[in-house]
Parts: structure tokens; sequence; C-alpha cells
């Protein structure tokens, strides 16, 4: 945390170094809450009115009631980033169960805690962003969406921080997550697309991805340059196969992928990936000025 982080907690604005929950809190004890992250440029957060609608979508899934209007929230995004003292920065939005006793019980929780931090998120290094990343598809399968649906940004994320592990120990950047039949979701914290003979794939959310809004506007941008693009189950084999391959996210953004399961790929970074990158960055430039 820098000294420069502030939060928003329950309305009130802090230095993030002074915020604190209890430790009672289910969010803390049990992983129960779900969260967004969200980039502001140019002193706008990006594609705010779309997060807020998943986590409302997330609250919904889990019988989460968010004390908070839309308005108040979009009202209380607005005052910090305004008083960070940079125009760009990241955004971390957690919405809790609340505090309660011990024992998981949710009815046992009344007030939900709600804070927003914000800072800088430095996701990837310079290198990597030039050069690409390297990634390794994990053992570890993603949990099965009949277990917990993919589309619920939860604050349960040993799932991914798992394959993270893996990839960390056996020196990647980051790990492909496979679902139960071995079909491609994501990655650690971020959605995935690759490019073959001019055609975008990405995985089905029912497969096990998150739906990621960096996901739904590299669908759309890409769609508008009549590039065709598939939501498709993919294997292994179309990562090694792939022309291009690259991660989209709030954090990432979009970053080539150089390697899969050391494989190098033909193209990092490709064509299609430099057009939806600078279609992506004058989307922020619009949005955002
Ligand atoms: N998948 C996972 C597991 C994520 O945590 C994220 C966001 N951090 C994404 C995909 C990308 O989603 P978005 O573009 O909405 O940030």
């Amino acid at each position: 945390m820098r000294k420069s982080a502030l939060c928003w907690i329950n309305g009130q604005l802090i230095p993030a170094s002074e915020a604190s929950i209890s430790v009672f809190d289910h969010g803390l004890l049990y992983g129960d809450g779900i969260f967004e992250g969200i980039r502001f440029y140019n002193n706008h957060a990006f594609q705010l009115a779309a997060h807020l609608t998943r986590l409302a979508d997330s609250a919904a899934a889990i019988c989460l009631l968010i004390p908070y209007s839309q308005e108040q929230l979009t009202q209380a995004v607005t005052e910090l980033v305004e008083i960070f003292p940079d125009s760009t920065g990241y955004l971390r939005l957690i919405v809790t169960r609340g505090t309660g006793p011990l024992g998981l019980n949710p009815d046992s929780c009344t007030q939900p805690t709600v804070l927003i931090i914000a800072d800088h998120l430095l996701m990837v290094n310079q290198n990597q962003r030039q050069q690409g990343i390297r990634l390794m598809i994990a053992s570890t399968r993603r949990t099965p969406t009949d277990s917990l649906d993919g589309r619920i940004k939860s604050l349960n994320y040993l799932n991914n921080i798992l394959a993270r592990i893996e990839a960390n120990q056996a020196g990647f950047d980051d790990a492909i997550l496979l679902n139960q039949s071995g079909f491609v979701t994501e990655a650690s914290a971020a959605n995935l697309f690759i490019a073959r003979d001019g055609h975008l794939y990405t995985p089905h959310t029912a497969d096990g991805a998150l739906q990621g809004i960096t996901r739904e506007i590299v669908i759309k941008l890409a769609s508008e340059q009549t590039l065709p693009v598939s939501e498709t189950a993919l294997t292994a084999y179309d990562m090694y196969t792939a022309d291009e391959c690259f991660l989209t996210g709030t954090g990432a953004e979009l970053i080539a992928v150089r390697e899969v399961d050391g494989r190098l790929l033909r193209q990092c970074p490709g064509p299609v990936l430099t057009t939806l990158t600078r279609l992506f960055t004058e989307l922020i430039h619009r949005q955002t000025s």
C-alpha cells in the first residue's frame, strides 16, 4: 500500500492506512463477499456503469443486499477519484457480508461492509508488457460452474491463487486454468483470446470464464472491425497452435502472450493484438476525457 492510497469505507473517506475492518467480518472469515476492480484514467472511472452492474449481479447471485444505490456508489467513486493525487489509478470496490459471530451463517450478519480503495496497480512490468508474457497450463482445474458460477466475482480467489502459485514455482508469469472437461477457461485474473487465420476465439463463460468487461469490449471492437469472433471451447492444442494469444482484464488491459508451456507463439504481439490495443486505447481516451 502506498502513502497516497485512499479508502471510502461505509460512507467515510480516510487514508487507506487508517482504514480497518473487524476480524469478525465474514469477508475475511469466509470470503463471503464480492468485488470489482476498476481503472481510472484522466480522473474518470472507466466503464463504471458496467462494473456497478456486474457488482449488482454478483450481489444478487449470493443474496447480498448492497446498502447503497448505484447513484451513491457512483458518487463515492467520483469523490475518491477526484481527491486521489494522480489522475490515473485503480479502484477496488468490495462488499462483504459484514460482521457477525463465528460460524458461517450469513443470516447472522446484519450490515454489509462496503469499501472502495483507490491506489495504483502494477500487474505486469514494462518488460512483460513489451515482450509478452509466458504462460503455463496449470494442473489446478477451475472450480466447476455448478459449484460456483464463474460469473460471480466473489472474494474466493483461492482456486486462481493455487494456479498462480504453480506458475510462480515453475518460473512462468501466469497460469491458464482448464475446466473439468479439459477446456480452457481463463488465466488467473484475466480472460484469454487467441487469433488464428484472421479469426478471434475466446472461451465461453459457460466453460468457467468470468464475464470480463474488457473481454466484452474486445469482442465488440473486433466485431466493429469485421474481425470474426467466436466464443467457443478451446483446448491446450488450440493454445499451442495459435497465431497470437493475449489476455484481457481491467488490471491486465491487453497483454501479449509470448509462449504457452514452452511453445513459442508465431506472433507476439501480432497484427490482431496491435490493432485491438490501438482501438482500446482510443476508446479509453474517448470515454475518459
Ligand atoms: N477473470 C478473472 C478471474 C478476473 O479476476 C478478472 C478481473 N480481474 C478478469 C477475468 C477480467 O475481467 P475484467 O475485464 O472485467 O476486469
